[in-house]
């Protein structure tokens, strides 16, 4: 908890299923996913858990914990840097300086 933005130790429980292609899905931050949804997606995104498919093929990009809200890629404003996020959406906890005790 804290301001620990860190995934390394939720990593495990924090993944999901996406709902459509069944690959498995992993934890974002919904900060990011606020970034990155066109404007007027973004109120939709409300305080619960996000999860990113990273299947290409697939036409989720996130969702959410119940999978009711499901954003597509259609949804997602583009001229974010879309693909760096997709790359840096698992942070992996190299040094512990984020204090989150792994
Ligand atoms: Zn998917």
């Amino acid at each position: 908890m804290g301001g620990c933005n860190c995934n390394c130790n939720k990593r495990e429980k924090n993944k999901k299923i996406c709902p459509i292609c069944k690959e498995i899905s992993e934890y974002i931050d919904r900060k990011i996913v606020r970034e990155v949804v066109k404007t007027d997606i973004q109120r939709f995104i409300q305080m619960e858990n996000y999860y990113i498919c990273k299947n290409n093929d697939c036409d989720i990009v996130f969702f959410n914990e119940n999978g009711d809200i499901m954003l597509l890629i259609r949804d997602i404003n583009m001229r974010a840097d879309f693909n760096k996020l997709k790359e840096n959406s698992s942070p992996n906890c190299s040094g512990g300086s984020c204090g989150c005790g792994k």
